[in-house]
């Protein structure tokens, strides 16, 4: 089976971790400090708080905004359900806004209809996140200017954009958010095995987000109560939570960023294929805006005017013949967690519509191309 996504792992990555494996610190040690380091300035922000998940990162993200009972965020429902599930940790309310069909990223035009109708209803979001989805940049300029006439903050779900840029800048830089998050899924365009990473240029948002990723306990004076009782003591000053990331994690992760350029490279070269050997099929293939440089983390495409049952027949011939499709992504509202919230069908017609045609092709950094003639093949077969 080709599959959709997969890791490279070189040999200078496996050196890396034994290192640290036989180091003093497996936890908690330089390599942690060192990796957050190394994203920061990859991406241009000030700082970088290194995580155990992405998921975590958007949680401790919410909570360092203020975000909690009573509160509001929106997201995109073309998604990982994860971006959702932030809001519902802190105990907030989650609603979505539609996507733009030509990106799958939220739409500028439903989010400012949306804001104008929140507005004069009284309930405006606290945080917007949007999601790079696949790795193409959302619009964030009009996002921050919006942000600045209804008053929100922005968290950039980053998790599919590391190495992106937008207009030239790179995704994490936080030009236009507040928060930057990045995942190092292994699936993802550098792994850390299971990762993340929040980036900021505010730098109490960044020590909010390093307290409560640490149990909410600090040895710094400053962040204290209290006088401390002697040199041994610490403090626990908010309900945080175990969200560190290993030193094995954060070396793996440091060697891959050594490699982050020529991932995208690949990726880019094999998208760019995929555009020509695709191109006089019945499929809308994955816009990418000349201003921006996607990270690529997925080539998904859609089934022009292709029924739900026929997605799933082209679905099941590409899985029969070795190929391993994916969909990205089922929509978060339609989900049973979200649908008990009182979300229902029929809500965010084009991310419905979307979801019902997509299928995502395989693509990583090893793609060989006569995996990809495979996929090819088999395409045109399962399309007849
Ligand atoms: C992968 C992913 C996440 C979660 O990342 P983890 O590091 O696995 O927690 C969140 N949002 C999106 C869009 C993702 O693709």
């Amino acid at each position: 089976m080709i599959p959709y996504g997969r890791q490279s792992i070189s040999q200078a990555d496996i050196e890396a971790v034994v290192a640290v494996l036989r180091s003093d610190f497996l936890t908690q040690g330089p390599a942690v400090p060192r990796f957050e380091a190394a994203v920061a300035a990859r991406a241009g922000a000030r700082h970088a708080v290194a995580v155990n998940s992405a998921t975590s990162g958007l949680h401790v993200a919410c909570l360092a905004l203020g975000l909690g009972p009573g509160d509001l965020l929106w997201t995109s429902p073309i998604t990982f359900v994860a971006s959702a599930n932030s809001a519902l940790f802190c105990g907030a309310a989650v609603d979505f806004v539609d996507i733009d069909p030509a990106t799958c990223n939220m739409s500028v035009a439903a989010l400012e209809a949306k804001l104008a109708a929140a507005h004069a209803a009284g309930r405006l979001p606290k945080i917007v996140m949007p999601v790079h989805f696949a790795g193409e940049p959302c619009d964030m300029e009009p996002i921050a200017r919006l942000a600045r006439e209804y008053g929100f903050k922005v968290v950039e779900d980053a998790s599919h954009a590391v190495g992106a840029s937008y207009r030239g800048v790179p995704v994490g830089a936080c030009a236009h958010s507040d928060i930057a998050v990045f995942s190092f899924h292994a699936v993802k365009i550098v792994t850390t095995a299971e990762g993340g990473a929040a980036l900021t240029n505010d730098p109490a948002l960044a020590r909010r987000m390093a307290l409560l990723r640490s149990h909410g306990v600090t040895r710094e004076p400053d962040l204290m109560v209290r006088a401390p009782d002697g040199p041994w003591y610490y403090e626990q000053v908010a309900l945080g939570f175990n969200y560190r990331m290993t030193d094995m994690a954060a070396a793996l992760g440091s060697s891959q960023l050594d490699r982050l350029d020529a991932f995208l490279e690949l990726r880019h070269q094999r998208a760019r294929r995929y555009d020509r050997l695709l191109a006089a099929l019945p499929l809308t293939l994955p816009l990418r805006h000349p201003l921006n440089r996607s990270a690529l983390h997925l080539y998904a495409v859609r089934l022009k005017d292709a029924s739900p049952r026929e997605r799933r027949a082209v679905f099941e011939r590409l899985r029969a013949a070795g190929i391993g499709v994916n969909v990205h992504y089922v929509p978060v509202h339609l989900q049973p967690h979200y649908a008990a919230l009182g979300f229902r069908p029929g809500q965010f017609p084009e991310a419905e519509a979307y979801y019902r045609q997509a299928i995502t092709l395989p693509l990583f950094a090893g793609l060989t191309e006569a995996d990809q003639d495979a996929v090819v093949r088999a395409l045109e077969e399962a399309l007849g």
